[in-house]
């Protein structure tokens, strides 16, 4: 049998309130023991002095276009990229050609995935038919074929009833449903509302667009006892909004996206097309607003949303695909909020590999003795640029392209195999 052992490292894992230098041994695909001086002649010695041990990075939301736009990425260069950046386990949106709307789909993602081994990569069914928003996927199909949320990411769900419907079916199956919340009628623009869609003359997305599906989704968990799942939060409102539901005993959980607390509506003036995402990036307030809502738990989840797009498409700013990747910087970015004092590492960590397990109620996000030994390794203090050497993703749109980052991923280990290691 394999095994490992991580020797000196400084462990962190939030769900079972460990924070020390620890060593950690790997048997096969689990974490057999976790003490703090281990001996273990037969093991192979990953030495992890100055280094953080912590639970693999799980991302409940990020698209791999496989099958269909496999010119923009695809379940290799995805899975690539996701051990690069860290995550053992990422979970694919089904608005792929064809959607995953069936089971046939989803297991061709698995099989696929499973194939090269890389990164547990778990499929996201449609809540509709098509993705067109009025019949219901069959939902116990998708979760038999291996499907862990619903969502017609890229699109919202217009209409009430099929919402309320899905959300019931939610609550038999415990399986979350995940809404990409903009009203479609009010989301007709590019950019959000403000001094730079003036300026630009481009037309405005504005935040009550979010906000009124948000509260929307809120009251149809509220009444039917199902597990609604925000997707990429960007208003103050916003978070106002999930506070009061979640004190009113609501089912909903919510994620934020790292860019989303970085930049303003203002990076479209420096990086164009690249910044252009849905939903847009917003104003200061509503960065502090996300900002502290991460810090006092009103946000569950960091998800990277990543999105990539050919260079094509990414020309001007009001004809541009919406979307960044995001799977390399996610963890830069979260380490300069570490840096400034928004939350700790262990937060951090909770966020990107604790919470998104539990929301989604699966096995990882823990060093737990017995647990999958899904694992990663990274520097604190480690500079590298996002370039054509380093970058695994098919895609390169992302305002970060060529600048400096802060943080890297020195190994990934999934299911006790190493999967990524730095140079
Ligand atoms: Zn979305
Ligand atoms: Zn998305």
């Amino acid at each position: 049998m394999l095994k490992y052992l991580i020797k000196g490292g400084t462990l962190i894992d939030p769900s079972q309130e460990l924070l020390g230098v620890y060593d950690l041994l790997i048997e096969g695909d689990r974490i057999s023991r976790v003490e703090e001086d281990i001996f273990e002649p037969e093991a192979e010695i990953i030495d992890a002095r100055g280094l953080i041990v912590a639970p693999g990075f799980v991302d409940l939301h990020v698209h791999l276009r496989d099958p269909g736009q496999t010119y923009k990425e695809d379940i290799l260069s995805g899975s690539k990229a996701a051990v690069a950046g860290g995550f053992t386990t990422v979970v694919c949106m089904p608005n792929t050609d064809p959607p995953i709307d069936s089971p046939h789909v989803a297991e061709y993602v698995i099989s696929k995935a499973n194939c090269y081994g890389l990164c547990r990569v778990l499929p996201a069914g449609t809540i509709t038919k098509g993705r067109k928003g009025r019949e219901i996927s069959d939902f116990w199909a998708l979760k038999e074929a291996g499907c862990v949320a619903f969502t017609d990411d890229g699109s919202p769900v217009m209409d009430s009833d099929v919402m309320r419907k899905a959300l019931e079916l939610s609550a038999q199956l415990g399986v979350p449903v995940m809404d990409h919340c903009e009203d479609n009628s009010l989301a007709t623009g590019d950019l959000n509302e403000g001094e730079v869609s003036a300026l630009t003359g481009i037309l405005p997305r504005p935040p009550e667009a979010e906000d009124v599906l948000n509260a929307r989704d809120c009251i149809l968990s509220l009444y039917t006892g199902g597990h609604v799942h925000l997707q990429h939060l960007t208003t103050s409102l916003g978070v106002d909004i999930v506070r009061y539901f979640k004190e009113k005993g609501a089912n909903v959980t919510c994620e934020v996206n790292p860019y989303h607390l970085l930049f303003t509506e203002e990076e479209v003036l420096r990086s164009g097309a690249n910044a252009r995402v849905n939903p847009p990036l917003r104003k200061e307030e509503d960065i502090k607003a996300l900002r502290g809502a991460i810090s006092d738990g009103t946000i569950d989840c960091v998800a990277t949303d990543h999105a990539p797009h050919a260079q094509f498409e990414k020309g001007r700013v009001d004809a541009a695909m919406p979307g960044m990747i995001g799977l390399q910087t996610a963890l830069p970015i979260m380490l300069r909020l570490v840096s400034e004092e928004v939350l700790s590492l262990s937060r951090m960590i909770e966020l990107m590999s604790v919470n998104p397990a539990r929301i989604l109620g699966i096995e990882g996000g823990t060093l737990r003795e017995g647990a999958p030994a899904d694992i990663v390794l990274f520097d604190i203090k480690k500079e590298w640029v996002l370039n054509e050497e380093t970058n695994f993703s098919r895609s390169k749109n992302t305002p970060l392209w060529g600048k400096k980052l802060t943080g890297k991923v020195i190994y990934t280990i999934k299911g006790g195999r190493i999967v990524y290691k730095d140079n």
